[in-house]
């Protein structure tokens, strides 16, 4: 341990839920450690997960099926994740008075279902472990010898000495949290691979402009089709949120990544199955209710919002009763309700992607410590890494799992 004010055992960059977590851990193991952090408070970003209420893992990253279907990023988690894993996290958690619960699909939220209660837990740690926190600390350069990270320097002109360094900028995303991709260009001048980054998880904008007069409406266990070149490529199914420039909501946030590598090339179009689990039968439905108009009759079965646009679609008159409704009618509703289609025109951008894909290449990176293979007192942890999930916990996950590795290891190497 050093005397000196400005010199570290460990130096981590970057105060979001990875760099909080490797600060933790490092101290833990004794380390004088410092955490730098450009806003005036720790965890901007973790205070919006889960909308308020932080996903905060999934305990779905226990099976190996799960993380091997991540492919070539699968294959590096899994060992960091036999270190660190859910189990782990749940254990962490809970150890510090926090109880994690399931909500659904293996989503484990804190029991307050409050992303503060997780912060904040996170800040008394750090203040236990004697943990220094420089906020309003804008790191802007790193400056190295041959394969060795020297110090720091902050825009205020100060400073900052230490054995091994973390950094854990994060991506792109939601910028105005602090995550501007700082931590790419001083990895990308130290000698890394950067693979580019790009907005993921991110809302999808479609060129009808009906969906406008639909924002706010969510249709719940729905189908959405991925068809390129009309054929379906991909099946998913969940919630999807209508907003004025197109979709978004959970399901579209996880089909935005699978269409994105489409978009520029092919005619990709997004079909909503209204029905996914079974064949409606509509004739049915209208024979029961034949004295009724086809807009009443149909708002029995879908949001009446959903009603006109479909009636619409179907070029049907939503006053006609269902008496005189005629078969290809009835036939031509039944297939609509299956085949809702929109033609995707981008993704909304960095400002509202909840993570960036790409960052520092995996291929340099040891993925049971965390540490550069290029520079040899350098740990990376957290979105900054070329790792992402998709919705549902996966990418705190991979912050506690990343952040705790580069915490421990940066104290033993
Ligand atoms: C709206 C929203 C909701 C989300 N919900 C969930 C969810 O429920 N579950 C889930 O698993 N994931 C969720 N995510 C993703 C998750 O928040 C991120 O994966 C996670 O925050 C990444 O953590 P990180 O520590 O790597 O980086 P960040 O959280 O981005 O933190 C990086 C920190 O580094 C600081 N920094 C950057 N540059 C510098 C510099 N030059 N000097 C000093 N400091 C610097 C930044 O100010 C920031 O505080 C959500 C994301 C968003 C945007």
């Amino acid at each position: 341990m050093k005397n000196n004010d400005n010199n570290f055992d460990v130096v981590v960059i970057g105060g979001g839920p990875a760099g909080m977590m490797a600060s933790i851990c490092a101290a833990q193991n004794g380390a004088k450690v410092v955490l730098i952090e450009k806003n005036s408070s720790l965890g901007k970003k973790l205070l919006l997960t889960g909308d308020g209420k932080c996903n905060i893992t999934n305990e779905n990253f226990t099976k190996k099926e799960t993380v091997r279907a991540l492919g070539k990023q699968g294959d590096f988690l899994l060992s960091s994740l036999f270190q660190f894993g859910f189990k782990e996290t749940e254990q962490f958690f809970k150890k510090h008075g926090l109880k994690l619960i399931e909500q659904e699909k293996g989503k484990m939220f804190p029991e307050t279902k409050k992303s503060k209660d997780v912060l904040n837990l996170l800040i008394k740690e750090l203040k236990e472990k004697n943990v220094k926190v420089l906020f309003n600390s804008k790191v802007f350069k790193i400056e190295s010898r041959e394969n060795s990270i020297l110090k720091l320097i902050l825009e205020n002109k100060k400073e900052i000495v230490a054995n091994k360094y973390i950094v854990a900028t994060g991506g792109k995303s939601y910028p105005a949290t602090g995550s501007t991709g700082d931590g790419f260009n001083w990895a990308e001048m130290l000698g890394h691979k950067i693979i580019s980054p790009r907005p993921a998880l991110c809302p999808i904008q479609v060129k009808e402009n009906w969906v406008k007069e639909l924002s706010g409406l969510s249709l719940s266990d729905v189908g959405l089709n991925v068809l390129v070149n009309d054929k379906i490529i991909k099946k998913y199914k969940g919630d999807i949120l209508f907003a004025h420039f197109g979709l978004t909501g959970p399901l579209v946030l996880d089909v935005s990544g699978e269409i994105d590598k489409f978009m520029k090339e092919q005619k990709i179009i997004l079909a909503i199955d209204l029905f996914p689990d079974n064949l409606i039968n509509i004739s049915k439905l209208i024979n029961e209710n034949r004295n009724s108009n086809i807009r009443k009759i149909l708002s029995l079965i879908i949001p009446q919002r959903l009603v006109s646009y479909i009636l619409s679609f179907a070029k049907i008159n939503p006053t006609k009763k269902g008496n005189i409704i005629l078969k290809q009618e009835r036939l031509k509703i039944e297939k609509i309700l299956k085949q809702v289609t929109l033609h995707p025109v981008g993704l909304l951008g960095f400002d509202k992607a909840m993570i960036t894909k790409g960052g520092v290449s995996l291929k340099e990176i040891d993925s049971k410590t965390m540490q550069s293979k290029i520079i040899n007192n350098l740990f990376f942890a957290g979105e900054i890494i070329d790792l992402n999930g998709p919705c549902g916990g996966y990418n705190l996950q991979i912050c506690w799992t990343t952040g705790y590795l580069a915490g421990t290891s940066a104290t033993k190497i």
